[in-house]
């Protein structure tokens, strides 16, 4: 059977607009990424949308339950971004390492710096999910309509897109089903190697 696999962590970032929900959502109706993955599902102190379900999206919770969580060191990172709390609880890393999968957070560039730094350079992958251009980010945004916080959002993911270079893996998500063919490269090609080391 070999020495027990030790759990990677990848991390994907990008500006929202990018895609990376709809990425992750499709990506895992595949078996071969069922099988060897697990998605973290974040907590976060921002209003549940229209479309979203509890506990598969988001666990959406107070601002106050998300200051105990923290004190109770519930999270393996969090962060603020623009007016919300978001973090990634610990158990879903204890899980992975458990069934021996490899643990994918789709968190912001300022928590995925913080656990680049932290983690030893081998248990860790960094995915950007980027747009074609600018132009086409702020479209997809205004497209979404939550009008109050475009230009928020536009701004943070100006900031956002020059992280892109400290990331191991650059996707442009210009057509899904391209984005997904290489997403599903990238992360089978880095449980292979493990495997092999
Ligand atoms: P949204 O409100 O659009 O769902 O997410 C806003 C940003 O927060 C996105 O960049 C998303 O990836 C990030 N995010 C979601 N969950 C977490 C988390 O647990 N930790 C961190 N640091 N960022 C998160």
């Amino acid at each position: 059977m070999g020495k027990p696999q030790e759990t990677k962590i990848i991390i994907i970032s990008g500006p929202s607009g990018a895609g990376k929900t709809t990425l992750l959502k499709k990506i895992f109706l595949r078996p071969l990424i069922k099988k060897n993955f697990i998605l973290a599902v974040s907590y976060t102190t921002r209003m549940k949308r229209k479309q979203e379900k509890e506990g598969r999206d988001y666990f959406f919770v107070s601002k106050e339950q998300f200051h105990r969580l923290i004190k109770k060191k519930f999270f393996l990172e969090y962060q603020k971004v623009l007016n919300d709390y978001y973090g990634t609880p610990r158990y879903f890393l204890k899980e992975a390492q458990k069934k021996r999968r490899d643990l994918i957070l789709c968190i912001d560039v300022k928590g995925g710096m913080y656990l680049k730094k932290r983690i030893k350079k081998d248990k860790i992958v960094t995915i950007f999910i980027g747009v074609p251009t600018q132009g086409e980010l702020s479209r997809r945004l205004r497209k979404r309509g939550d009008s109050k916080i475009i230009k928020k959002r536009i701004a943070l993911a100006k900031k956002e897109l020059q992280f892109a270079k400290v990331y191991d893996y650059l996707i442009i998500n210009q057509n899904l089903q391209s984005a997904l063919k290489l997403l599903e490269r990238v992360l089978i090609t880095e449980r292979l190697q493990r495997r092999r080391q």
